[in-house]
């Protein structure tokens, strides 16, 4: 179990030269064909569909529930980028104004050298594999911190990637916070940090030290909105999917719903409904997913016993098997424990609201900038109206983390959920730096057009 496995941490007085390498082998250019770097993507591609037992067993390790199928299926990202990298990669031109039309301005994409990306616990493969596929695709060198967290996935992904890629460009270093702390003493092109928003503070400011620019994806408090008009059925449906999907501890998971107070009682009585056809009235670790230690079992656990709600469906924990069941609380108030920070866990609170000022008002208090919000109506208008009332990095109208589906579409928050995002196009964007070229005539027509730019009399009078 996760509790007592551990990752091999990576001695610390090695991190400089494996940085040392990654820089040379940059500096080489090895990296900067497209068609070294598509290899590369086929291998991370091949690299997880050959091991996909092996990754599926050490994911039910990690965190009970494996959805091998979503993070696979996430890697067809891979696909993505293979067909539009030679169009992602093209130099742009850009439209100027008329004297500076035959400077050829364009924009070129340049890899930024050696990159890293720190991953988190929840989704061990993808949150590591989905930036790497930009990172390489970009042209650059770099290393994956996978999190400590997933052991079995952090020394999985350690022993297979040696076999796939290309080492003396791409390194999987394991270790805790002194592993990251040491990596960020060194100078980086960039770096992708996915956890929590007090440890991305020090992310950031470790890599201040080296201008190194960063991505942070951080979590929130994502709030659903159910309005009167929705379809209560559907709605509950896929709200506790997504809620429940790995015991709640998807970072763009709903954290609580707000719901009208016309369906207010349907929307409780279908949540009963779809609970028993999910989990046949016992919902069990095999079905729901595992917390990933004991810290946080108890953390949620004490969330849960300080609520002034009511529960209605779940309750109850196994410490021993780190469980907690699927729960639903109701009548929750926006002071209660359960909505004052982020659950990241197997806990729904539901909410009433009666005027769309209630809606707002939740929305600025429980969940400034979180990195979802999610809207439940047949009314497209009122769905619009109601993501506008707040900030947040993504949103989905209709259900709940359908947002990362469409691969092109950019992922990441905004404020305190963090900055920056990738997958599609967005990745390139992250690991390339966008350099501007212009090619300036040299013929003498141009020049004598120039000359009023020169310190001397004749160029002054051809400025008057
Ligand atoms: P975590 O504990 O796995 O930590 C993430 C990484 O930070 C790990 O690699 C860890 O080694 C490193 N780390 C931890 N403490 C550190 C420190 N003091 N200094 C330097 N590095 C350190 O992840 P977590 O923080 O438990 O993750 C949960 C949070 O992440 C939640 O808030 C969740 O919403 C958020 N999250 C966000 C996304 C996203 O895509 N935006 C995805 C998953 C999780």
């Amino acid at each position: 179990m996760s509790d007592t496995f551990q990752v091999t941490p990576w001695p610390l007085e090695a991190i400089p030269d494996v940085i040392q390498q990654l820089n040379a082998t940059f500096k080489s250019g090895k990296t900067l064909s497209t068609e070294w770097r598509k290899q590369q993507l086929r291998n991370v591609w091949k690299m997880v569909n050959e091991n996909e037992d092996a990754f599926r067993e050490a994911l039910t390790k990690d965190i009970g529930k494996p959805l091998v199928q979503t993070q696979v299926l996430e890697l067809t990202l891979i696909k993505d980028c293979l067909d539009n990298l030679d169009k992602w990669l093209e130099k742009e031109s850009v439209a100027v104004p008329s004297p500076f039309e035959n400077w050829s301005p364009t924009i070129h994409r340049r890899p930024k050298g050696a990159c890293l990306i720190i991953g988190a616990w929840n989704y061990p493969i993808t949150l590591t594999l989905l930036p790497f596929i930009g990172l390489v695709a970009s042209g650059n060198t770099g290393i994956i911190k996978p999190s400590e967290l997933a052991p079995h996935t952090a020394t999985l992904l350690a022993t297979l990637f040696p076999k796939y890629l290309d080492t003396t460009c791409f390194a999987i270093v394991n270790g805790d916070k002194t592993v990251v702390q040491a990596l960020l003493e060194q100078p980086f092109g960039h770096v992708v940090y996915t956890g929590s928003a007090g440890v991305g503070r020090e992310i950031m400011r470790a890599a201040a030290q080296h201008l190194t620019p960063v991505t942070l994806e951080l979590g929130g408090q994502n709030a659903v909105v159910v309005t009167a008009d929705a379809k209560i059925e559907l709605t509950a449906t896929r709200i506790a999917w997504s809620k429940f999907a790995i015991a709640g501890q998807t970072c763009f998971a709903p954290n609580h719903v707000i719901v009208h107070e016309k369906v207010y009682d349907a929307f409780v009585d279908e949540l009963k409904k779809t609970y028993q056809s999910y989990y046949q009235g016992k919902p069990e670790w095999k079905s729901v997913g595992k917390i990933v230690n004991n810290a946080h079992w108890e953390r949620i656990m004490s969330l849960l016993s300080s609520s002034k709600g009511q529960i209605i469906l779940g309750g109850k924990g196994n410490k021993d098997e780190r469980f907690i069941e699927p729960t639903v609380v109701i009548d929750i108030d926006e002071n209660d424990s359960t909505v004052e920070t982020e659950i990241f866990g197997p806990i729904l609170p539901v909410i009433k609201y009666s005027t769309i000022g209630d809606v707002e008002r939740l929305l600025q208090k429980l969940s400034p900038d979180a990195l979802a919000l999610y809207v439940f109506t047949e009314n497209l208008e009122e769905a619009n109206k109601i993501i506008s009332l707040s900030s947040t990095g993504t949103a989905s109208i209709n259900d709940c983390m359908a947002q990362i589906a469409p691969t092109s579409l950019p992922f990441g928050g905004v404020g305190k959920s963090g900055f920056g995002s990738y997958r599609g196009r967005a990745s390139i964007e992250t690991f390339s730096h966008k350099q501007s070229i212009t090619t300036v005539p040299t013929v003498p027509e141009f020049e004598a057009l120039m000359g009023w730019r020169y310190p001397y009399a004749e160029s002054m009078e051809t400025v008057k």
